[in-house]
C-alpha cells in the first residue's frame, strides 16, 4: 500500500514536471491520457456535420465533418456556404444558411463519440480542413476513440500536411488530393498563382512519400484540356486518379450554373489521357 501510494506520488510529481495531469495510479499510458487532454480550439472554428455516409471513406461507414472556410475560390465549388461563411462580404442568405448548419469542434468530437460503435471511420472535408490550426490535435482525439480518418485537401497547405505526418498519432489514414487544373493556372483560381502552385507541388511530394494510402481527384470541368492532365501528373504516382463529373447547379460563380454537365465520355476521355500517361486513371470515384 506504502509503495502504492509512493509510486502514484512520484508519478503526479513526475506529471506535475511534465505537463501530465490526472493520470492513474496503475496508468502507464501517461502520454495517451496527455493527448486526451489537449485542448482544442472553438474559437471562430465551424464545421459541418454529415453524420453518417456510406460513400465518403472507401470501406468504412463514416462520418463527415466539414470545415467552414477556404482558400481557394474555384468558380465551380458547391459548398458556398462553407467557404464563404468566414468572409466579411459573405452574402445575407449565406450568412443565415451557415449560422444554422455549423457546429464547433467540441460538439463534432461529441457527435462522432456516441456514434463511434456505427463509426469505422471520420472524413475530415471541407471547405479545406488543413486551415485548422489544431487539426493535428482534432485527428490525434479522433484515433483515440478508435476510429480511422480520412482527409480530404486541396493540397494549399504543406505546412500543415508536415506536421501531421509527423506522428502516427496524428496522420491520417487515408488522403484524397485534389488535382483541379495545371499547376500554373492555380491562379484562376487562387490570389497567389506562384504560392498556391508552390504549395500543390510540396504537398504532392508529402503525400507521394507519406506511405499513407491515398487518391487524387479530378472534375471534369468544361475548361480543362488534356494539356492540365499532362501538366499534373508530374505529381502523382501510381495512387487512383479519379475522374469525376462536373455539375452546374449551385455553383459558387453563378455563370459557372450555365455550363453542362460532363459528359461520360468526356470523363471516359481524361481518364484514357492519365492512363496514357502511365497513371492509374479511373473515371468515377467518391
Ligand atoms: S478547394 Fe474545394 S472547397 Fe475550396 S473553393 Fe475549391 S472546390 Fe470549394
Amino acid at each position: 500500500m506504502a509503495l502504492q501510494t509512493t509510486g502514484r506520488y512520484l508519478r503526479l510529481v513526475k506529471a506535475k514536471q511534465t505537463g501530465y495531469t490526472n493520470c492513474r495510479p496503475a496508468c502507464g499510458n501517461a502520454c495517451r491520457m496527455l493527448n486526451s487532454m489537449e485542448q482544442i480550439t472553438n474559437a471562430g472554428v465551424k464545421i459541418a456535420l454529415r453524420k453518417t455516409s456510406l460513400v465518403d471513406f472507401p470501406g468504412k461507414i463514416a462520418s463527415v465533418l466539414f470545415f467552414a472556410g477556404c482558400g481557394l475560390r474555384c468558380p465551380w465549388c458547391h459548398n458556398r456556404e462553407l467557404v464563404l461563411t468566414e468572409a466579411a462580404a459573405a452574402p445575407a442568405d449565406v450568412q443565415s444558411a451557415a449560422s444554422e448548419m455549423l457546429i464547433g469542434p467540441d460538439d463534432a468530437l461529441s457527435h462522432i463519440k456516441k456514434r463511434r460503435n456505427v463509426l469505422g471511420g471520420v472524413v475530415l472535408s471541407g471547405g479545406e480542413p488543413t486551415l485548422y490550426r489544431d487539426l493535428p490535435v482534432m485527428i490525434r482525439r479522433i484515433k483515440e476513440i478508435g476510429l480511422s480518418v480520412k482527409l480530404d485537401t486541396n493540397g494549399m497547405n504543406p505546412d500543415m500536411l508536415k506536421k501531421l505526418f509527423e506522428t502516427t498519432e496524428t496522420a491520417p489514414d487515408y488522403i484524397a488530393m485534389d488535382l483541379k487544373l495545371a499547376p500554373h493556372r492555380y491562379g484562376e483560381i487562387a490570389p497567389n498563382a506562384k504560392k498556391a502552385e508552390d504549395s500543390l507541388r510540396k504537398s504532392a511530394e508529402l503525400i507521394r512519400n507519406s506511405g499513407i494510402k491515398h487518391e487524387y481527384r479530378t472534375l471534369a470541368l468544361p475548361n480543362i484540356t488534356e494539356n492540365d492532365i499532362a501538366a499534373l501528373a508530374g505529381l502523382t504516382d501510381g495512387a487512383p486518379w479519379y475522374v469525376r463529373a462536373f455539375r452546374p447547379g449551385s455553383c459558387l460563380d453563378p455563370s459557372w450554373n450555365g455550363f453542362d454537365a460532363s459528359t461520360e465520355q468526356a470523363i471516359g476521355m481524361l481518364a484514357d489521357k492519365i492512363r496514357a500517361l502511365g497513371k492509374n486513371g479511373m473515371a468515377g470515384g467518391l
